[in-house]
């Protein structure tokens, strides 16, 4: 009845069909690029949180793809496995630090090294590139406006807004309430006006 697949607008390859739902008790798993000669292999250990798909210029997407899927991860439930050696930090100045295949420039990681910012202890991860399926579903769409900075006509927002709560991800143009109220929060501790 929705017409998942009949729709023109590609959001990403993994949501274009219709969202898949994870599994709840899912145990981790491991992310590889895409070389297929030493390819990276990224293991990690139970589920993702936040999963979404991001409109923003910085994230890594497939070819085609209007949004890049992404989620976090705890940091310490991340481990590089084979050939980390390939991977490259793609711009050390950014908040996140994206550590990407050197070989095929897929972003296998995103990580905060600075302590004080409100995401501090979360890594950023790709789950489209898990050999197994279980990964929690994405389940918004942020930073949907940004992707007029890629090239989207104004004038087609309307229609891929229309098509994202069709896929029930619903549009938001920075982040979902809960992670905005996150950063909110982290502010007022920091500045005093909010005591824990
Ligand atoms: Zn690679
Ligand atoms: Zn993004």
């Amino acid at each position: 009845m929705f017409g998942f697949g009949k729709s023109k607008i590609k959001i990403h390859p993994e949501v274009d069909g219709g969202v898949k739902k994870g599994s709840a008790n899912f145990a981790g798993g491991t992310l590889t690029c895409k070389c297929t000669d030493k390819p990276v292999t990224v293991h990690i250990k139970g589920n993702c949180a936040y999963n979404h798909v991001c409109g923003c210029t910085k994230c890594w997407k497939p070819e085609g793809a209007l949004f890049s899927q992404v989620a976090v991860v705890g940091r310490d439930n991340l481990t590089v496995g084979d050939n980390g050696d390939k991977l490259s930090i793609v711009d050390a100045s950014a908040p996140i630090q994206r550590h990407a295949c050197s070989g095929c420039g897929t972003h296998m990681y995103g990580r905060i090294e600075n302590t004080d910012h409100p995401f501090y202890g979360f890594d950023f991860i790709h789950t489209e590139l898990s050999n197994t399926d279980g990964f929690e579903e994405p389940r918004f769409a942020a930073f949907v406006s940004s992707i007029i900075e890629a090239g989207t006509k104004p004038d087609d927002m309307d229609g891929i807004r229309g098509r994202l709560k069709e896929l029930g991800l619903e549009p938001y143009d920075v982040l979902a309430p809960g992670l905005m109220d996150a950063i909110a929060t982290h502010a007022a501790k920091k500045s005093g006006v909010l005591k824990d």
